[in-house]
């Protein structure tokens, strides 16, 4: 029987980073708030004894948030059976704050005070021995991040199991509150044990702090009255007599236990007062993706995508090909398997590298802590339409994958946001898009490449915002949420995160591409290798996959291409958008000559193409998402008639406006 062990903290303490540095898991770690909405669970090496649980981040047990509230429901549970309660030791006021609360419930608990290595290199020391004392719990100083006191933080837990305590031994030495308040509490506690209620000074408190009796019977009346009576006294509700007592305790408790530092905290100030600049903030932002876009899809990226094209052709296509060639397979064998599959995934793949620097680029910026910036900056644009700067982040998380940003807009509180901003999140370019533009810009647009892909990116946030305000009538109904985001320090980015990051967009990208892409791959070649008559056909004009593609193609017309293969590569990508790709290779072969396109789009229509790709219906597995998440059938076919409708407009209007433009 293994122990449950719970990591508690708050958000962005380093919780996910001792998670991984405990288990050796790879757990996706960022810095800001919000990352980790789902727990998670891992046995740590020579530890077989403990589960150790990476739960999402908490302020206070007060949950507010559906995530909070999943954290705050397994620390209660029975389940639970001690918690590493990590400490973010930079701000450790803050973090301190549920520390304490933790020690009333009385679970057995030891304090992992995290980010030592920041502490030491801005001379802060702390005599953790007397903490320890004073607190009555176990603490140990770590930094998860470079696996330092890992060891030790592990036997702490195993020792903290072997003699599981039940009465929280803090108080016993300690007087949180004022002498008033502290007996008010020691007699609800009374009340609560009297009916062996667990966590019953927990429980005391929290009556004093939400007025919640928790359905126990008792006087609670006359508690009522007489704390109704101290808040007179003190001026002051009784919650922030809770809340002011456990802050007037922390800050006696550092006075006593910490010493020196606090120079060096300006360094994140002097870079905000640039990049959170009132003017500045925004043009920075775009020159800083901009920079992006142009080292993954400029000379660099392109450079490492001709490598690895050549690989391919080389090593994998060359070599099937003599293989099969040897093996006498048949005509329709060897279509399938070299022109269908493995031409089609090739072309999918041969942008791993270009994907791959822009997620390495993106989550240097996310570790470093601007991405937090980036948020705060686009609070106030997001604010004027009903959303907060918290969507901010599950939509940046688009940029990667819809499928974990979806999951991610769990860390709104309100619904009704949350809805809207599952609503928008597939408005945001995902990884597997970006193929697409790839292939079209180099044939249409080649001196511009980056440019043309990062207007897309732009369009895709522009028409995402746009969405917020035509939606947030009908979905809103005027509620608003708050912002709380709290900016992180800067920090030096960590390789690990990046490549655990990195790692793990590229096995995505690739797994998709041995999977879903596969199997389109070979059912669009056989269908366009089939006549209507199942029969092998020379023509693909005669293909059932034609006749299909005609059959739809009209709908486009508007659009500026109803080439059926254009089509038809559409509605491949309803699998996977990298689908697109594989299907154009298929049935155009443009791997090999890529300006066949040209015979079908021009500059207008192939940008109206990419439009439409951007904002259409996303793939099958962003779909099983959103209908999980919004739990509604209802709202699920109400976001794919709005998508659908939104990319065919938009696409509609820009290719009108480019003609415009050009007939001038
Ligand atoms: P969580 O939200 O509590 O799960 O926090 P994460 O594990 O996602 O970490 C938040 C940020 O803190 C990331 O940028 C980590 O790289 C960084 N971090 C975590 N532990 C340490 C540490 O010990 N030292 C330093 N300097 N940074 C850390
Ligand atoms: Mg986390």
């Amino acid at each position: 029987m293994s122990a449950n062990i719970a990591l508690v903290g708050n958000p962005n303490c380093g919780k996910t980073t001792l998670f991984n540095a405990l288990t050796g898991e790879k757990q996706y770690v960022g810095n800001w708030p919000g990352v980790t909405t789902e727990k998670k669970t891992g046995v740590p090496k020579n530890h077989s004894g403990l589960l150790i649980t990476d739960l999402p981040g908490l302020y206070s047990l007060h949950a507010y948030t559906q995530e909070e509230e999943t954290a705050k429901n397994y620390i209660f549970s029975d389940k639970c059976q001690a918690v590493i309660n990590v400490v973010d030791g930079v701000n450790i006021e803050r973090n301190l704050y549920l520390t304490l609360q933790l020690i009333e419930t009385g679970k057995p608990i030891v304090a992992a005070i995290n980010m030592s290595d920041v502490l030491e290199k801005r001379g802060i020391k702390t005599d953790y021995k007397k903490m320890s004392e004073l607190l009555g719990i176990p603490i140990i100083a770590v930094t998860a991040s470079k696996g330092q006191g890992i060891e030790a933080l592990l036997e702490l837990a195993e020792d903290l199991i072997r003699n599981e305590r039940g009465e929280p031994s803090c108080l016993k030495k300690t007087v949180v509150y004022g002498a008033e308040l502290q007996s008010l509490i020691e007699n609800a506690k009374r009340i609560f044990s009297s009916q062996n209620a667990n966590y019953a000074l927990w429980r005391a408190v929290a009556f004093f702090d939400t007025g919640k009796d928790g359905g126990y019977k008792g006087n609670f009346d006359i508690l009522t009255k007489q704390a109704d009576a101290l808040a007179e006294r003190q001026n002051m509700d009784t919650d922030m007599l809770v809340s002011d007592g456990k802050y007037d305790f922390i800050t006696g408790l550092l006075r006593r236990v910490r010493k020196g530092g606090s120079s060096k905290k300006n360094f994140s100030k002097k870079i905000d007062a640039v990049v959170t600049h009132r003017i500045f903030a925004v043009p920075i932002f775009f020159a800083v993706m901009l920079c992006i876009f142009a080292v993954s899809f400029g000379p660099p990226g392109q450079a490492l995508k001709n490598v690895f094209g050549y690989l391919y052709g080389r090593l994998i296509i060359d070599g099937a090909s003599a293989l099969l060639t040897k093996a006498g397979v048949s005509e329709m064998t060897y279509g399938l398997i070299i022109q269908g599959i493995l031409s089609g995934a090739g072309a999918v793949l041969s942008f791993l590298p270009e994907i791959a620097l822009l997620f390495i680029s993106l989550s240097l910026l996310e570790d470093s802590g601007y991405m937090a910036r980036a948020a705060f900056i686009s609070d106030r644009l997001l604010s004027k339409s009903g959303l907060s700067g918290k969507s901010f982040i599950p939509m940046l998380m688009g940029f990667g994958c819809s499928v974990p940003a979806i999951i991610a807009s769990r860390t709104l509180e309100n619904d009704r946001q949350r809805r809207l901003t599952m609503m928008i999140i597939p408005f945001m370019s995902c990884g597997a898009r970006l193929p697409i533009y790839a292939v079209f810009a180099s044939v249409f647009f080649p001196d511009s490449v980056p440019l043309i892909i990062f207007s897309l990116y732009l369009l895709g946030i522009i028409i995402a915002v746009l969405s917020a305000f035509i939606l947030k009538k009908p979905v809103l109904k005027g509620n608003k949420g708050e912002f709380i985001l709290e900016l992180p320090e800067y920090r030096m980015p960590s390789l690990k995160n990046i490549r655990i990051h990195t790692l793990a967009r590229i096995k995505d990208f690739a797994l998709k591409a041995g999977t879903v892409i596969v199997v389109s791959c070979a059912a669009v070649w056989l269908l366009s290798n089939l006549g209507t008559d199942f029969k092998m056909t020379g023509d693909t004009g005669e293909s059932i996959l034609a006749a299909l593609g005609r059959f739809i193609a009209p709908m486009f017309k508007p659009l500026g291409f109803d080439d059926w293969r254009a089509v038809t590569a559409l509605l491949s990508g309803l699998t996977a958008k990298e689908a697109v790709v594989g299907s154009l290779e298929i049935l155009f072969n443009i791997s090999t000559n890529p300006t066949v396109l040209t015979s079908v789009f021009t500059q207008q229509s192939a940008y109206s193409f990419l439009v439409f790709t951007l904002l259409y219906t996303p793939c099958a597995a962003a779909l099983a998402a959103l209908k999980r998440e919004l739990k509604s059938v209802g709202w699920f076919l109400i976001s794919i008639a709005y998508q659908l409708i939104a990319a065919w407009l938009t696409a509609f209007l820009i290719y009108n406006v480019i003609g415009i433009f050009k007939g001038l």
